[in-house]
C-alpha cells in the first residue's frame, strides 16, 4: 500500500503544567455556562421549539449541563425542504471549497480543544484524557476527509484511442446522520463532515444525552462556513423525528452509529420504498461488539493486563470497541486472573473531572440499571472476581470481572456496554480462536502473544474488522486504523479509511467517442 502521509493532531500532554492549567481554566469557564438553552438550526436559523430536554451530568444528575430544543415532525419537514433547496448549489460547489470548510472546522476544533473537553467531561462523564483524544479524532476526520475528497474528485480516466472514459463521483442528495453519545464529538463530526464534504446536504440528529456537545459542533460547522440548509442541526426524539427522517422519501442516505437494535430497525425502515421515492436508500450502520482479547501462554502478561484493563474499563466499557471477553490459555490462566484482579481493584471510580479517576459514571440511569441486570445474570452464570464500591450520587457502576465464564453464557454473548469483563479459559489456541469467533459480532479483537504461528493464525482466522496484536483493542486512529466491523457489528466501510467517502457518493462513468 501507499505510505501514510497524513499528520494526525497531537493529543494534549497533561504532564505539562500549561496543558493542565488550560484544562482547569476551561472547566471553570464551562461551569459558568451550564444550563444554557440550545436551539435546533434549520435553514440557517435558530428555531425555537415547544419541547426542551435537560441534558444532565451523569456523575451529578442534579447538574443540568444544558437544555436542548427538540424539533417536531413538522419542523423536520421544514429541514428537509431547506436541504432540498440548498442541494443544487452545494453539489456544484467545488470539492476544494467544501474541503476548505472542513479544514476551517478542524482549526476551530483545535482552538476550542480545552473547552470541548470540559463539555464532554461534564455531559457524558468521559475522563479528560479520553475526551482530549476525541477532539484529536474529530480534527483528524475533518482534515482526512478533506484530503480524501480532493483525491476522489480527480476521478479516474480509462481512456483508449478514440474513446474517453471518465469515472467521476457525484453527491447522493440528503443525508441524515444519527450520532451516538459515547463518542459525542468524534463520531458526530466524522459522519457529518463525510456527508458534507461529498456534497450532500446533511441533517445531524444527535443522541439526546449528548446533545449539548452536538450543539457545540453545530456552532463550529456554521462558523466554518457551511451554508444554510446544507448543514442543519435537528435534535429530536428518535422514535418520532428520527424515524420520520429515516423513512422520508427525499432522504438518500442514513449514517448511523449506535445500538444493534436501532441499527437493524433503521436498515429495515430505510428499505421501504415510499410513494414518490425514486431511489433506494443507503444505510451505513456502525453497531455493537462483543470484543475478545486472547492471551496465550507466550504473552507478556504485564502488557496484556494493562491492555485488557484499559480496553475493558476505559470510559466504563461504553465503546463498541471495548474488550468484554478475555480468553486466556490454561497455562497462564491463574497467573493472568490474579494480576487482572489486582489491576482492576486499583482503578479509581469517581467524577470524570477528578484527575486520578480512571472510571467515571455510565451515561444514565437506564444504562446503569441495564448493566446491573447483566451483573445479576452473571452472578448466576459465573464467579465474581472483582466488584467495586461506587459513589452514591450519580450513575456509577464499578468495574466488574467475572471468571470461569462459559463461552455461551449470556454475559459472554450479549453486548453489555458497561464495565463488565468475562474471563474465559481455553485449552488450546484453536479453541481460543473458535471462542473468540463464537458471537454475532465482528468488530475489534486483540491478541497478546510472542508466538509467530499464533499471530499468523489470528490474522487469518480471527473474524474482526480491527485486530490488534500486542495492543489494546480500543482507540483506533484516523488514517492509521480505519475502524469498523462486519457480521452484526455493522454495515458499511471503515470510518477514517480510504473507502469511507465513496459510500456518500454516486459514481458515474461517461464514455465519449472522440
Ligand atoms: N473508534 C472507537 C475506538 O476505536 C470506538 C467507536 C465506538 O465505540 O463507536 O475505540
Amino acid at each position: 500500500g501507499t505510505p501514510n502521509q497524513f499528520d494526525q493532531a497531537a493529543d494534549s500532554d497533561y504532564a505539562q503544567a500549561a496543558a493542565r492549567q488550560a484544562a482547569e481554566k476551561a472547566m471553570a469557564t464551562v461551569r459558568q455556562q451550564l444550563g444554557q438553552t440550545y436551539w435546533p438550526i434549520i435553514a440557517g436559523e435558530a428555531l425555537e421549539t415547544e419541547t426542551v430536554i435537560d441534558s444532565e451530568n451523569p456523575a451529578q444528575p442534579s447538574e443540568i449541563v444544558g437544555r436542548v430544543g427538540q424539533i417536531t415532525v413538522e419542523q423536520a419537514e421544514q429541514a428537509i425542504a431547506a436541504a432540498r433547496e440548498a442541494f443544487p448549489n452545494w453539489r456544484r460547489t467545488p470539492a476544494t471549497e467544501r474541503a476548505a470548510c472542513l479544514r476551517r472546522a478542524a482549526d476551530l476544533l483545535a482552538e476550542r480543544r480545552a473547552e470541548l473537553c470540559a463539555w464532554m467531561v461534564l455531559e457524558v462523564g468521559k475522563v479528560l484524557r479520553e475526551a482530549d483524544g476525541e477532539v484529536s479524532e474529530a480534527i483528524d476526520f475533518c482534515r482526512y476527509y478533506a484530503n480524501e475528497m480532493e483525491r476522489l474528485d480527480q476521478g479516474v480516466n480509462y481512456d483508449i484511442s478514440g474513446e474517453n472514459n471518465r469515472y467521476r463521483y457525484f453527491p447522493r442528495g440528503i443525508v441524515v446522520v444519527i450520532s451516538p453519545w459515547n463518542f459525542p464529538l468524534a463520531i458526530a463530526t466524522g459522519m457529518t463532515v463525510a456527508a458534507l464534504v461529498t456534497g450532500n446536504c446533511t441533517l445531524l440528529k444527535p443522541a439526546e444525552t449528548s446533545s449539548v456537545i452536538a450543539a457545540k459542533l453545530a456552532e463550529i460547522l456554521v462558523e466554518a462556513g457551511i451554508p444554510k440548509g446544507v448543514f442543519q442541526f435537528v435534535p429530536g426524539k428518535g422514535s418520532t423525528v428520527g424515524a420520520h427522517l429515516v423513512g422520508h422519501p427525499d432522504v438518500h442516505m442514513i449514517a448511523f452509529t449506535g445500538s444493534r437494535q436501532v441499527g437493524c430497525q433503521i436498515y429495515a425502515d430505510a428499505a421501504q420504498l415510499k410513494p414518490g421515492q425514486k431511489h433506494l436508500k443507503r444505510v451505513v450502520a456502525e453497531m455493537g461488539g462483543k470484543n475478545a482479547i486472547i492471551v496465550d501462554q507466550s504473552a507478556d502478561l504485564d502488557q496484556a493486563v494493562a491492555g485488557v484493563v484499559q480496553s475493558a474499563f476505559g470510559y466504563s466499557g461504553q465503546k463498541c470497541s471495548a474488550c468484554s471477553r478475555v480468553i486466556v490459555l490454561n497455562q497462564v490462566y491463574d497467573n493472568f486472573v490474579a494480576r487482572l484482579t489486582e489491576a482492576t481493584k486499583s482503578l479509581n471510580v469517581g467524577l470524570a473531572e477528578d484527575s486520578g479517576v480512571k472510571v467515571g459514571p455510565v451515561i444514565d440511569g437506564k444504562a446503569r440499571d441495564r448493566i446491573y441486570e447483566y451483573i445479576e445474570k452473571g452472578r448466576q452464570e459465573a464467579t465474581v472476581a472483582v466488584s467495586q464500591p461506587v459513589p452514591e450520587e450519580g450513575y456509577f457502576v464499578g468495574p466488574t470481572v467475572f471468571v470461569d465464564v462459559a463461552p455461551d453464557a449470556t454475559i459472554a454473548q450479549e453486548e453489555i456496554f458497561g464495565p463488565v469483563l468475562a474471563v474465559i479459559k481455553a485449552d488450546s489456541f484453536d479453541q481460543a480462536i473458535a471462542i473468540a469467533n463464537g458471537t454475532d459480532y465482528a468488530l475489534t479483537g486483540g491478541l497478546y502473544s510472542r508466538t509467530p504461528s499464533h499471530i499468523d493464525r489470528a490474522q487469518a482466522d480471527f473474524e474482526v474488522g480491527n485486530l490488534y496484536i500486542n495492543r489494546g483493542c480500543t482507540g483506533a486512529i484516523v488514517a492509521r486504523q480505519p475502524f469498523g466491523g462486519f457480521k452484526l457489528s455493522g454495515v458499511g466501510s471503515k470510518a477514517g479509511g480510504p473507502d469511507y467517502l465513496q459510500q456518500f457518493l454516486e459514481p458515474r462513468a461517461v464514455t465519449e467517442n472522440v
